[in-house]
């Protein structure tokens, strides 16, 4: 199986990591919707957040800290928090990922989650890790 984030979590593919612990790993979305948009996603292989009963429950810790992480050090105020399940969902990647959107007080609501970047993502990987 040649899975995209199964190599991330090999190092096989770089990526810039926020977060990490014993059963998930987080990293900057290169195509983020947001400043300082991470996807954090199981260290084992799992499809999505439904076809296993326990991986979502697994990763909760972990976003958890990501969002406390992207407060502290972005001060995002809010978050959408997204997993996409199937291709007909927009899932592209089937590798269980919970999109973890930081949101700002200067562009709310559900209907701005697509927003501008104006940092590029070694400048944001800074500002959260460093
Ligand atoms: P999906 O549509 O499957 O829910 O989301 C997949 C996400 O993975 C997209 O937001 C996309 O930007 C991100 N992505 C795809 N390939 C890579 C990659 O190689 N590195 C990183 N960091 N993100 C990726
Ligand atoms: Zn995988």
């Amino acid at each position: 199986m040649d899975c995209l984030f199964c190599r991330i979590i090999e190092s096989e593919i770089p990526s810039k990591r926020v977060f990490e612990d014993e059963t998930a790993v987080a990293f900057l979305d290169i195509n983020p919707w947001q400043c300082g948009h991470t996807l954090v996603i199981p260290r084992r292989h799992v499809a999505d957040a439904l076809s296993d009963p326990t991986a979502l429950t697994e990763i909760a810790p972990a976003l958890r800290q990501v969002g406390t992480l992207l407060q502290d050090k972005l001060g995002a105020s809010g978050f959408n928090l997204l997993s996409n399940v199937g291709a007909d969902s927009g899932q592209e990647v089937f590798h269980l990922h919970v999109h973890v959107i930081p949101r700002y007080a200067d562009n709310p609501g559900i209907a701005h989650m697509r927003g501008e970047i104006t940092d590029d993502l070694e400048t944001i990987h800074r500002r959260i890790t460093g």
